[in-house]
């Protein structure tokens, strides 16, 4: 740990580590400070709910009750346990995004000239959200890493139906909207679902 940590080195970082948009070893200094600082701990409380409220607005959709607005600010273990429901929301949003993309495109459907890029950034994010849901302890179920191993590669219908079902499984608990097709469901509605997903998705900074 660096001894060097303070509230003043610490501050500045926090709206970043929120949005994931950290450097590692600056994560990491936020997280070695954070459970010795209530100050900073609760600056990450106020952060958290900010955002929250901010997804909840752009996704109408997205269930209030796990915004868990009846823990005290200030508390550590409510600001962690935010910080994981909200990095699981990021994950599920990048992976409903990237399949929502390329269904529509495996049907024919005409989209963006940089939805390539975009899946390639999805999957990149992706993979740095796990790793932070890991490093929270917060994927002990494996169903995280099990999800990000599901959409590389995703070439082939199979793989697509596989990561669909990874992602059903990583939402069981957790549900955001517009609700994943179910198995039985055919075309039409995975397509209907994809063309939900990419226009009511939150365009903020969590999503690509
Ligand atoms: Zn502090």
């Amino acid at each position: 740990m660096n001894a060097a940590t303070t509230c003043s080195t610490v501050l500045p970082l926090l709206s970043a580590w929120v949005d994931g948009r950290l450097a590692a070893d600056a994560a990491d200094r936020v997280r070695g400070h954070l459970p010795e600082c209530p100050r900073c701990a609760a600056s990450v409380e106020g952060l958290l709910i900010v955002a929250d409220a901010t997804a909840t607005l752009l996704a109408p959709g997205t269930p209030v009750a796990r915004r868990r607005t009846d823990e005290r600010p200030g508390r550590f273990d409510g600001a962690i346990e935010r910080l994981v429901i909200r990095r699981r929301r990021v994950l599920s949003r990048l992976v409903r995004r990237l399949l929502a993309r390329r269904w529509l495109r495996r049907e024919g459907e005409a989209t963006s000239a940089s939805a390539a890029a975009d899946d390639r950034t999805s999957v990149a994010r992706s993979r740095a959200v796990l790793e932070e849901l890991v490093d929270l302890d917060s994927d002990p179920s494996g169903d995280g890493a099990r999800l990000v191993a599901a959409i590389d590669p995703l070439g082939t219908s199979e793989a697509w139906h596989g990561a669909m079902a990874a992602l059903r499984s990583f939402e069981a608990s957790a549900p955001l909207a517009p609700p994943l097709p179910a198995p039985e469901d055919g075309p039409d509605a995975r397509a209907r679902w994809a063309r939900d997903e990419l226009e009511a998705a939150p365009v903020g900074d969590d999503v690509v």
